[in-house]
């Protein structure tokens, strides 16, 4: 199965640009941006999405700092900003994933650039 954040995130075989990261979880700008500032929090260990994980406290507190960090700069420097994650046939990588988006959007769903 195609697992982007397994297969190139975690080993480094890709650069991204990280702005948290603590030994469970890895904050970093996305790679190819749906929105004008777009920002992924991954768990460095594999769980599907969240609809299949399993309540874990220390998980928990690395999702949450990662969370407040990346909104906190967003809000202070744009005013705020959108927290999400898919799950089931609305991920197109099924590794749980959070999204923190602000601004114009700048590609459909289906990846394609939007063109004013
Ligand atoms: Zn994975």
């Amino acid at each position: 199965m195609n697992d982007f954040y397994c297969d190139q995130v975690i080993p480094g075989k890709i650069q991204v640009e990280i702005i948290f990261e603590t030994e469970n979880v890895m904050a970093f700008h996305h790679t190819r941006p749906y929105w004008e500032r777009h920002i992924v929090i991954i768990l460095k260990t594999h769980i599907d999405g969240l609809s299949s994980y399993q309540n874990n406290p220390t998980l928990n507190a690395d999702f949450f700092e990662a969370i407040q960090i990346v909104t906190k700069m967003l809000e202070d420097k744009y005013g705020g900003c959108r927290v999400c994650s898919n799950v089931g046939n609305y991920q197109t990588t099924k590794h749980l994933h959070w999204y923190i988006h602000q601004g114009q959007r700048l590609r459909a769903e289906n990846g394609d650039p939007i063109t004013k």
